[in-house]
């Protein structure tokens, strides 16, 4: 049986990252402006080493091209998703993602972005920026070109273990102090609509203004549409967050024991919290690791929280 895939993440310094990605989560991080670990990913920009002695040397594109069998053998030139922990110490960019149709045309065949978050942790009445305000297109290009934030940004309240998607479309960020799953499709493509004016050695960060107005879907999803509380739901069982074009994604809450069959084309998954064991290797939170095609009968002890997803 080919044995589950373990990843050593690639760390991203960002001018508002923090340190909790050492402190909470116990990696070994670049810097004290560490904002993201990029748990489990094939992508050029962060390219995950494999962590098992039988794929020495080899990174997880480099895995998907010679060992398709893993995966299922799934049609597609590349892995297809991206999970990171985001720590966000300040906040980030107002932003949004085009969808497969309009990346293809305008970045070079690159994949849109479908992403949709878990939040690990959040201050008291933490809110993140999901979708905007503007009721037609007309008035969008307005409230942007003039630059009138406070009319356009829609704030959204959150809490510890909300699940919230984001379609390519919604206009989003991450506010200071949210430390967050990220499960999305595998691209990188990102139009910046505002910075909060902020300076990065002197300058401000492009804005891709002219993209996001064509790309913001008009009007924005309700707010009530938008975030789900996940915290009620039944220990000891997979629970399934989401089902999209994408990913399926879903959360496991364990105290004691669950087994189950993997019968995915592969399942990706990442503790959260606590420790245990997965079919008698042991397992911390922090960790990441992939369940390949074909895996068959899992085993899992402990006390932990796990987000795991599939295509
Ligand atoms: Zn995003």
């Amino acid at each position: 049986m080919n044995p589950i895939i373990f990843l050593k993440p690639v760390f991203k310094e960002m001018i508002w990252g923090g340190n909790r990605l050492g402190t909470d989560f116990g990696y070994d991080i670049p810097g004290e402006k560490t904002g993201e670990c990029w748990g489990i990913s094939a992508h050029p920009n962060g390219d995950d080493e494999i962590a098992n002695d039988c794929y020495a040397g080899m990174t997880l594109s480099q895995l998907w091209d010679k060992h398709p069998e893993l995966f299922g053998n799934l049609d597609g030139d590349r892995f297809p998703l991206l999970i990171k922990i985001i720590d966000a110490k300040d906040n980030l960019s107002i932003q949004v993602h085009p969808n497969d149709e309009y990346a293809a045309k305008n970045e070079k065949g690159s994949f849109g972005k479908t992403e949709c978050w878990y939040i690990i942790d959040c201050p008291e009445n933490a809110k993140l920026v999901v979708g905007h305000n503007a009721k037609t297109h007309e008035e969008l290009a307005d409230m942007i070109h003039e630059g009138k934030w406070n009319d356009f940004i829609r704030y959204v309240p959150i809490k510890k273990g909300d699940f919230i998607q984001i379609d390519p479309g919604t206009v989003h960020a991450i506010t200071s102090g949210c430390m967050i799953l990220e499960t999305q499709q595998n691209s990188d493509i990102t139009y910046r609509v505002y910075d909060y004016d902020r300076l990065t050695n002197g300058k401000p960060r492009e804005l891709h203004v002219e993209k996001s107005i064509d790309v913001i879907t008009v009007p924005a999803k309700s707010t009530e549409d938008s975030v789900k509380d996940t915290n009620d739901l039944p220990k000891n069982q997979w629970n399934k967050l989401i089902e999209c074009d994408y990913y399926k994604v879903y959360k496991l809450v364990l105290d004691g024991e669950l087994e189950f069959e993997q019968d995915h084309p592969f399942l990706n998954m990442s503790v959260l919290d606590g420790e245990g064991t997965i079919n008698g290797q042991k397992i911390k939170k922090g960790d990441h690791f992939i369940l390949p095609a074909g895996y068959g009968k899992v085993k899992l002890s402990g006390n932990m929280e796990l987000i795991a997803s599939a295509v």
